[in-house]
């Protein structure tokens, strides 16, 4: 699918900068006044009356920006396979024409047999076949919802009882009424939120969903995470173009910018070559964030994992490698070439935005809230914070300080770091808050207690982030990862797994209480699973974090080795550890040995915290897993999340929802 490029920044530049609108002409003179009507005559002939006064001229025009189209033909220097080439400009002699002289900027769209492209289709990836396919996806997806429910639902509201209430309701239109009602709901979604949950496979909803239920004294099964109520729900095949199990950073990009990509970049598509600076010219993709943005919405991300790290980069950043994440993480000549880091991407955000859509004027990221401070602070103990958990904190060897920059570009805004900074931010007052709540990721749900400076829930952050971002008439979009759930799974701690995807779905359910579902779609996803299993015969209520109790017995059961075992497990890792109940952070694995492979664990307490599960395959970390992921929707444009996707479809359903690449084109 090496198909023919088309470089976005290119078509952004022609689509926005006017082009596409003709200067207004001047207005007419106004007519002259009438003349005054001539005195009497002394001789009592009335006197001749003054005529009219002569139509003032027309203004002249004022000048025209032209934009020519020009087809070309294969073997085109610019254009191998033919394409279109844009020149624009400003008419200065009026002729009509555009000159060579008064050319000022030239770009092209490359793909074979094409001759024409519109503003709107400027604004997309126009010749990537997954932009295409996933576009073409969402109609196929009305066409499907029609056939299967003879058109019986054009809002995709919470409750069920609303569907039912709407089925009865439309079930008498006729198909094109009912086409018609689809239709309506193009743009219909003023706000969209989308959540990650990272590594949250169907796996861990189940397990989590147990566990939440247990701890609220259910047996567990039949309780329902606050997602798991939500009205629709797909599937998404997660695989990378080059890569059958996938990772954060080509999911997230595809799931943000409508199309797949390869593993581990950021921001581009399938023609990078990672770790290659000099091949994201041209590769970069526009994402949903980016459109609202273009589009006068506010914009916010959230991640409990750094916020440069790979989930949350693919909102803001082009890179052609996931761990760029400061300066001291890229090779020299990388930065020789000019590519920049992914930290100073998110903090030059705006102005960056801007140069890309030449004549945007946007007002950058509202809201930010992640880990991840040493990648924006200088490598010098000077610069650290009061939250510092290392001898230095920051990571940078450029000497730049990233925060002050940042409150340099938004001088009424807040930089924050702790709790009390968090606490302190008046949502109704605050137009930009930048925190940073720890040096790397922030801390796991369970281990929350035992930060230094202390930090926010993920359901705090949101609910602070939605207050703020609300308070724009034209809406939001916001982009919230819990990025944990992959760590602790990473470390082989089911526990920390779970406990963060609970706090996930709290925070799932304070957005769902903040906003309407008239016009917020809220999508909860996850970028890919891990090789986590749910096994055995355990009876219903069995604790999920317990050793299997087989159904009708009280004792546990042994295996064919005759020890007893777990009903959660991993395939591979880093395997069994007892760590007691007073470890929570389950990256304490890792300074320990590698334990792969069966263990007795007849006196293990397999339900305590620091409790391993046991891995088959010995890895240095555990590993994702390439199965579909879930994909809950609610709100405008929801019913188009039915059946298996491939993942980058989540993006066109936001566009089609929020109608983003509309909102730019009209607010330009
Ligand atoms: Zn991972």
């Amino acid at each position: 699918m090496k198909n023919i490029k088309l470089s976005l920044i290119a078509i952004a530049v022609i689509g926005l900068n006017g082009c596409f609108v003709e200067g207004d002409d001047g207005t007419n003179g106004t007519n002259g006044i009438n003349g005054v009507a001539g005195q009497d005559g002394t001789n009592g002939i009335n006197g001749v009356t003054g005529q009219n006064g002569t139509n003032g001229q027309d203004g002249s025009a004022g000048n025209t920006s032209l934009l020519l189209q020009t087809n070309l033909i294969i073997g085109d220097i610019n254009c191998p396979n033919s394409g279109v080439r844009f020149d624009s400009g400003i008419d200065v002699d009026t002729s009509g024409t555009l000159e060579p002289s008064e050319i000022t900027s030239t770009n092209y769209v490359c793909a074979p047999g094409i001759t024409e492209v519109s503003s709107t289709q400027l604004l997309t990836s126009l010749n990537n076949q997954w932009f295409i396919d996933g576009a073409a996806l969402v109609s196929q997806n009305k066409n499907t919802w029609l056939t299967a429910t003879s058109g019986a639902v054009a809002q995709s509201n919470s409750g069920n009882s609303n569907i039912e209430q709407q089925v009865t309701s439309y079930e008498t239109n006729s198909p094109a009424q009912q086409a018609a009602l689809i239709e309506q709901l193009k743009g219909s979604a003023k706000n969209i939120i989308l959540f990650v949950g990272d590594g949250m496979g169907v796996s861990t909803v189940t397990a989590s969903r147990i566990l939440e239920g247990q701890m609220n004294g259910q047996f567990g099964e039949e309780n329902s995470l606050s997602f798991d109520r939500f009205p629709f729900a797909g599937l998404a095949k997660t695989y990378n173009v080059d890569a059958q199990t996938p990772d954060s950073a080509g999911t997230m990009t595809a799931m943000v910018s409508g199309v797949k990509t390869d593993v581990g970049v950021i921001g581009v598509d399938e023609n990078i070559e990672r770790g290659n600076c000099s091949t994201v010219a041209g590769n970069e993709l526009v994402t949903a964030l980016e459109l609202a943005e273009l589009a006068g919405k506010s914009t916010g991300i959230i991640s409990t994992a750094r916020i440069t790290h790979a989930t949350p980069a693919a909102t803001y950043a082009k890179s052609a490698d996931r761990n760029w994440e400061d300066i001291s993480d890229m090779p020299e000549a990388a930065v020789t070439a000019g590519c920049k880091d992914i930290a100073e991407q998110l903090v030059n955000f705006k102005a960056n935005l801007e140069m890309r859509f030449e004549g945007s004027n946007v007002n950058g990221l509202e809201v930010v809230f992640g880990g991840g401070r040493r990648h924006f602070l200088p490598r010098d103990a000077a610069f650290n914070s009061s939250d510092a958990a290392s001898a230095v904190e920051g990571d940078r060897t450029d000497g730049r300080d990233l925060t002050a920059e940042w409150s340099l570009t938004y001088p009424a805004g807040s930089y924050i770091f702790d709790q009390i900074g968090f606490n302190a931010i008046d949502t109704e007052t605050t137009t930009h808050v930048f925190g940073l709540f720890n040096e790397s990721h922030m801390q796991y749900e369970a281990d929350r207690a035992n930060d230094i400076a202390g930090e926010p829930s993920i359901a705090e952050m949101t609910a602070k982030a939605i207050a703020i971002l609300d308070n724009n008439p034209l809406g939001f979009f916001l982009s919230i990862e819990s990025g944990r759930i992959d760590h602790s799974h990473h470390a082989g701690s089911a526990f920390g797994a779970l406990t963060d995807t609970i706090a996930f779905s709290d925070a799932v359910a304070m957005a769902d209480e903040m906003t309407n579902d008239e016009d917020t779609l809220i999508i909860v996803t996850a970028d890919h699973g891990h090789v986590f299993t749910i096994a055995g015969y355990p009876k219903r209520g069995n604790p999920i974090l317990g050793k299997v109790v087989s159904v009708g017995q009280t004792e546990v059961s042994l295996a064919a080795d005759g020890q007893p075992y777990t009903t959660l497990g991993y395939t591979n890792g880093r395997g069994f550890q007892n760590l007691g109940n007073e470890v929570t952070d389950a990256d304490a694995s890792y300074s320990m040995p590698i334990a792969a492979g069966r263990q007795d664990l007849t006196d293990v307490d397999t339900a305590s915290t620091g409790f391993h599960q046991e891995a088959l395959v010995p890895l240095s970390s555990e590993t994702h897993s390439g199965e579909d992921v879930g994909i809950y929707a609610k709100g405008p444009g929801a019913f188009l999340l039915n059946g298996t996707n491939e993942q980058n479809m989540i993006y066109h359903v936001m566009d089609f929802a929020s109608d983003l690449s509309g909102g730019v084109n009209n607010t330009q």
